[in-house]
């Protein structure tokens, strides 16, 4: 329900939703808008014309489209955090005190609902915030990445890290070696994950089986995770199941295997192919050939899982470049990619320290620039072409400098 209102010369929004709280607030210099999920941590702001997106681990990214359409984005200070998180926590408790001093009225009328909502977003101060990241910090280990839609899932640590570990261009789990969970350690983690949600389980969508590599697990070791998982989320409810996979070795599973996993309401399954040059994935440390993970989209798609695939662009540089994109074709093309399916382009992020970074410089890739990479995917994608019994999969960028969980 949205409640509208004038308080303090300004004209204020409130909306109540299954999910979340939104407050708006908005004067002649300033319109800021505030979304709580319904345990009362600060979820989203928008101030001006800057939009802000706290994770769970407390920290806040700030994303804005400069005049001339560039997006621009950068992690907030610790200050500028306590700052917005401040004026967000004493927005919510200043329009709660006057609807409760009923020196604000707003239509229609405030029910209790709104209140529960309001009163724990006043909550949300500086100190609760810090609280709740270290809540976090305790329940989960750091989750490197997920696919940009499922920024909103609920993560379960089925297993941690990675089980290959030597991709030159990631980074993600280096510190951490790979581990698959036993049921008793993943019914406490999945109970934990549960209790720390609290109300704020409501807003959201899906279920993401971490980390890097969890459908790696033998199916003997996964089947009483995915059934420890129905146990303690309403997976139906949330829209299934979903995962990370290699698409190159380990255990490979078979097209019943995934089937069972889809009975067990496992939907996509994402693979970050990068390349279709099998030299540049040998240069890349990336195990497997592209052929691999062809039959693994095969498989995973024969069983009725779609799929999430993941090419980089840039990858290579300037040496691989014209066998990238015409390797990368080839095996977009073979993976009969349908409506059900994402296909997702990944700017190649390098950054001192990297393995990747020092092979590019040692060996003389030559980086492509952001007009070279994004001409890259314009040249990958009108090549591609998709059957008319399948339909068009949506095709996306995917941008790691942005996640937040
Ligand atoms: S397999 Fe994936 S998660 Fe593991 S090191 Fe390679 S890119 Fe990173």
């Amino acid at each position: 329900m949205i409640h509208l209102g004038q308080w303090q010369n300004q004209k204020i929004t409130l909306s109540r939703k299954i999910n979340s709280l939104t407050l708006s607030r908005e004067s002649k210099t300033e319109t800021a808008v505030f979304s709580w999920d319904l345990a009362g941590r600060l979820w989203t702001a928008m101030i001006n014309t800057v939009s802000y997106r706290r994770g769970l681990d407390g920290k806040v990214i700030a994303k804005w489209i400069s005049p001339t359409q560039e997006r621009g984005r950068r992690w907030l200070s610790l200050e500028e955090s306590q700052q917005l998180i401040g004026y967000a926590q004493l927005s919510a408790s200043d329009i709660l005190t006057d609807l409760q001093q009923r020196t604000v009225v707003i239509t229609p009328s405030a029910d209790a609902e709104l209140l529960t909502a309001l009163e724990a977003a006043a909550c949300f101060t500086w100190p609760q915030s810090l609280n709740d990241a270290a809540h976090y910090s305790q329940v989960y280990k750091p989750v490197g990445i997920l696919p940009p839609d499922q920024y909103m899932a609920v993560v379960l640590q089925a297993a941690e890290g990675c089980s290959f570990n030597t991709c030159t261009f990631c980074d993600f789990y280096k510190s951490r070696p790979f581990h698959i969970k036993s049921p008793q350690e993943f019914s406490a983690h999945a109970r934990a994950v549960h209790d720390y949600l609290g109300k704020g389980l409501s807003l959201r969508r899906t279920v993401f089986l971490g980390d890097a590599n969890a459908l790696v697990i033998p199916m003997k070791r996964l089947v009483p995770l995915l059934e420890i998982t129905h146990n303690t989320f309403p997976v139906d409810k949330l829209g299934g199941i979903y995962a990370f996979l290699d698409g190159f070795s380990g255990e490979k599973k078979t097209i019943a295997d995934y089937q069972t996993l889809a009975q067990m309401q496992l939907k996509r399954v994402y693979i970050g192919v990068e390349t279709g040059s099998d030299e540049l994935l040998s240069a890349l440390k990336k195990p497997g050939s592209a052929a691999d993970a062809v039959q693994t989209v095969t498989r995973l798609k024969q069983a009725g899982v779609s799929v999430g695939v993941i090419f980089l662009l840039g990858v290579g540089g300037k040496k691989y470049a014209a066998e990238h994109v015409r390797e990368t074709i080839r095996v977009i093309n073979a993976m009969q990619l349908g409506l059900e399916d994402i296909l997702y382009f990944s700017e190649m992020v390098e950054h001192e320290g990297m393995e990747y970074t020092r092979s590019a410089y040692t060996q003389d890739y030559g980086l492509l620039s952001a007009a070279e990479r994004a001409a890259q995917e314009e040249e990958i994608t009108a090549a591609l072409q998709f059957s008319e019994t399948y339909g068009v999969p949506h095709i996306s960028r995917y941008d790691i400098r942005e996640f937040v969980y």
